[in-house]
């Protein structure tokens, strides 16, 4: 049993963001003669000004999440976004199930294994843990073995889309997210809030920093002080 924590890596972003925006832009006002050295930034300024936001449209960014079933589930509640998720009906964890660790459960992210009555980690010896991290992790390795057990079965195997009857939230999962920058505004406005779930708001502050690099005028804002 795999445990990893998640993360977020950065696929494609239009090229020139800030110019694809301002070419667009300058159609509604007739006023491609002005672009220039810094033209881009001075006028995406002046449309976040304006709410103009419908020009924010004509850049793009895809970004890949590792993250758990759980808050995969809301991710694909935004119905802007292009989704490609890992089939649990087409991959089959014949090797071991990997877990996302949750960002309240202090365990180190290896392989663990139930050997003998105690935890086995590959990695070396595992910390103190709490009861309920300890409940956790069980849950976690019952999900698994049930899982092998169902897949592996002489004669009378689950497959792969049956078996996932058995698989947990905290199931990982990679997911790839295209949407125009519209879109992402939106997200992180609503993910990084504080009402929203703390393993959502974990991931969406990893994708604010990616983001923030490639065009900080945009999403400077969503960055935590
Ligand atoms: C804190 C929090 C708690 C939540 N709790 C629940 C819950 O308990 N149960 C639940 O079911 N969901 C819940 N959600 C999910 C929520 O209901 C939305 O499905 C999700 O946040 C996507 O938001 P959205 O519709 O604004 O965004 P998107 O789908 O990304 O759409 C972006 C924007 O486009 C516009 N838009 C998109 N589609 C339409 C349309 N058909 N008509 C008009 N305008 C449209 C809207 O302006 C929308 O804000 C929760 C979300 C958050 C952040």
């Amino acid at each position: 049993m795999q445990l990893v924590l998640p993360s977020v890596e950065l696929l494609d972003i239009s090229t020139s963001s800030t110019r694809k925006i301002e070419k667009a832009a300058r159609t509604c006002y007739q006023s491609e003669g002005k672009i220039g050295k810094n033209s881009d930034k001075k006028l995406v300024r002046k449309l976040m000004e304006l709410n103009h936001g419908a020009m924010l449209e004509f850049a793009d960014m895809t970004l890949r999440f590792v993250v758990d079933r759980g808050v995969s589930h809301e991710l694909v509640r935004h119905r802007l976004v292009s989704f490609a998720q890992e089939s649990t009906r087409y991959c089959k964890y014949g090797n071991g199930v990997t877990f996302i660790i949750p960002c309240w459960v202090n365990l180190p992210a290896g392989e663990y294994n139930w050997e003998q009555g105690e935890w086995c980690r590959a990695e070396g010896p595992i910390p103190g843990m709490t009861l309920n991290e300890s409940e956790w992790l069980h849950a976690m390795w019952r999900a698994q073995e049930s899982y092998l057990e169902l897949i592996n079965r002489a004669g009378d195997a689950w497959s792969a889309q049956q078996a996932r009857s058995v698989l947990p939230n905290s199931l990982k999962t990679q997911i790839c997210m295209k949407a125009n920058l519209r879109e992402w505004i939106h997200i992180f406005k609503e993910r990084t809030s504080p009402k929203a779930h703390p393993q959502m708001r974990e991931v969406m502050e990893m994708a604010v920093m990616i983001a923030a690099q490639k065009v900080p005028m945009l999403f400077n804002q969503f960055i935590c002080k």
